[in-house]
């Protein structure tokens, strides 16, 4: 919530003159047993962002117009990651806008919650704090974009990643320090050597750590045959993407030992 919060107020300071107003607001929309639904506004001032633009604004790398994102810096990312945030949290992400006006973004969100401390067991990952500070994953992802996300999402966990693009740079940075990675996120289809190959690698190298360091595949591919041929490859296990934050932290807590 905070990485979507911050990329909307930055970007709400950002494009409003210094006489402008910004406004957060959060709403209790719908209140059940253990699920809140939550609404929550950024309203601007600003110079707004016309229909046309709006259609795209969520895309990976769009920025209105080059010549002014450029003056304001940035690298058209940040709402890219926060919709997708969004949606990995069951939400919704919508803008209204107004060229020279200004600009509302809200999204909503079903969190769980924990009024009397007591929390059911499935969802304790909502009020247990997931703190990894001092521990390093390697990422082994050719996309950009689901590096920044998963980054991103990670973030709030304190854990420190080091992204590689293809399974040759996962190899090359797993051999030079094994004893930094406590573990290891695995996409399976990428450039140069798959994650199948890669695991196989890692796996085969000398130092004891290449054996025991967990390596979790993270792919669309969910089939059984998919999952077993990562088993095959000497994988621990498996995400599915698009990916469940909440399961990527309970992977973590289940293979990174604290
Ligand atoms: P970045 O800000 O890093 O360029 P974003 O994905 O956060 O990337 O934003 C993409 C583009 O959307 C911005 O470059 C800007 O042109 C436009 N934009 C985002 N928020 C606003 C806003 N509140 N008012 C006007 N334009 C905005």
């Amino acid at each position: 919530i905070s990485q979507v919060l911050n990329n909307l107020l930055s970007n709400a300071i950002k494009f409003t003159p210094e006489q402008g107003e910004i406004e957060l607001c959060f709403k209790l929309e719908e209140q059940q047993e253990e699920r809140l639904k939550i609404n929550v506004t950024v309203k601007d001032s600003g110079i707004g962002i016309t229909p046309e633009q709006q259609v795209k604004i969520f895309d990976a790398f769009e920025q209105v117009d080059g010549s002014i994102s450029r003056s304001y810096e940035g690298t058209g990312l940040g709402l890219s990651i926060a919709w997708n945030i969004v949606n990995l949290m069951g939400g919704e992400i919508t803008i209204e806008s107004e060229a020279g006006k200004g600009t509302v973004f809200s999204f909503n969100m079903m969190l769980g919650y924990c009024a009397d401390g007591h929390a059911r067991a499935e969802e304790v990952y909502a009020c247990e704090s997931y703190d990894f500070s001092g521990k390093t994953l390697l990422l082994a992802e050719d996309i950009d974009i689901n590096q920044e996300i998963v980054k991103a999402i990670l973030q709030e966990a304190h854990v420190n990643v080091v992204a590689a693009a293809n399974g040759r740079e996962t190899v090359q940075y797993f051999a030079e320090n094994p004893e930094k990675y406590d573990l290891i996120f695995m996409d399976v289809h990428m450039p140069e050597m798959d994650g199948y190959e890669a695991t196989r690698r890692i796996r085969e190298l000398e130092n004891p750590k290449a054996k025991t360091v967990p390596i979790i595949a993270m792919t669309a591919n969910v089939f059984k045959e998919d999952v077993e041929k990562c088993l095959a490859a000497g994988m621990n296990d498996h995400i599915g993407k698009p990916l469940d934050f909440n399961m990527v932290l309970q992977k973590m807590r289940q293979y990174i030992i604290k």
